[in-house]
């Protein structure tokens, strides 16, 4: 079946879907984006998703390009015309096509909206969350709004390629004072020692995850001991478990940093079972 993308009020067939040389997105990542995941071909967490895309939106003074009742539609109807059952669905909003120019273009420039959808594998990856990852650490040298979901992610291609060629999956970026802040495209997580659940307050240096605000609902509900504050590479290599979260590998447990086995280099128990929970409670909450 071939695969269909929306862009800018057109569902077409994925060869025919291109953008304008001049969109601004393409040309300054002058632009927001969302990924929610698909299952059984419903969104989870699409409103958590749509308000966290509205706050981008409107903290960049980028105007939603259409309705948000009409974009609900664009999305279902994305996933439906792509038979996605499990998968994942991607939109992105640039402020729109005009000359080059870092200004803001005249307000009757349209913004330009583009979704696509495409299935995960899921034996694939439950098999990943079954035996875990292994992450680095890097430096972090995104700028200091790494709140707003930009597409401005080269820092973040940079880290997970350098993970990549030290044989890791993922990138753990690290602060000028040696704290982690989070991963090249999920919330990091730890399990002290002592049993304590630990992430990083989500302020202008990390993303508010959905799976994070999710999973701090279920931490809540099992009265798991918690605590929201920074934590270093240090106390990273000495955690039980160590875990990442988001919208598509839910919760996926890290086994080695740099290198150094966490707890006894298998997926921990906690990881483990939150990420079975995670939709039972994502439903209830
Ligand atoms: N941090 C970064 C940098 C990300 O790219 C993502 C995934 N979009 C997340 C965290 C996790 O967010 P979510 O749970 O909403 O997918």
């Amino acid at each position: 079946m071939s695969r269909i993308a929306y862009v800018n009020g057109q569902y077409l067939p994925f060869r025919e879907a291109k953008v304008h040389v001049e969109d601004r997105g393409y040309q300054f990542a002058d632009a927001v984006y969302e990924v929610c995941e698909v299952r059984d071909g419903r969104l989870i967490d699409q409103r958590r998703h749509l308000q966290r895309l509205q706050r981008s939106l409107s903290e960049l003074r980028i105007r939603p390009p259409i309705s948000w009742g009409a974009l609900d539609v664009v999305l279902h109807e994305v996933v439906a015309r792509n038979r996605i059952r499990y998968g994942i669905v991607y939109l992105q909003i640039s402020r729109g096509v005009a000359r080059r120019d870092h200004a803001f273009p005249p307000v009757s420039v349209e913004p330009s909206l583009v979704v696509t959808a495409r299935p995960l594998n899921r034996t694939r990856n439950e098999a990943l969350a079954a035996s875990g990852i292994a992450v680095v650490t890097v430096p972090d040298n995104r700028w200091g709004r790494v709140d707003i979901k930009t597409t401005s992610l080269l820092p973040n291609v940079l880290a997970r390629q350098a993970a990549v060629e030290q044989g890791a999956r993922d990138a753990w970026f690290v602060d000028d004072a040696g704290a982690v802040t989070e991963a090249s495209s999920a919330n990091a997580w730890i399990v002290t020692a002592s049993g304590a659940v630990v992430t990083r307050p989500a302020d202008h240096a990390i993303l508010r995850g959905i799976t994070r605000m999710v999973l701090l609902d279920v931490i809540k509900a099992q009265a798991l001991t918690f605590e929201e504050r920074s934590f270093t590479v240090k106390e990273a290599y000495a955690a039980r478990e160590a875990f990442i979260t988001s919208a598509s590998q839910i919760v996926l447990p890290v086994v080695r940093i740099d290198g150094r086995p966490i707890g006894d280099g298998r997926p921990g128990p906690l990881a483990t079972a939150l990420r079975r929970e995670f939709h039972k409670f994502a439903e209830a909450s």
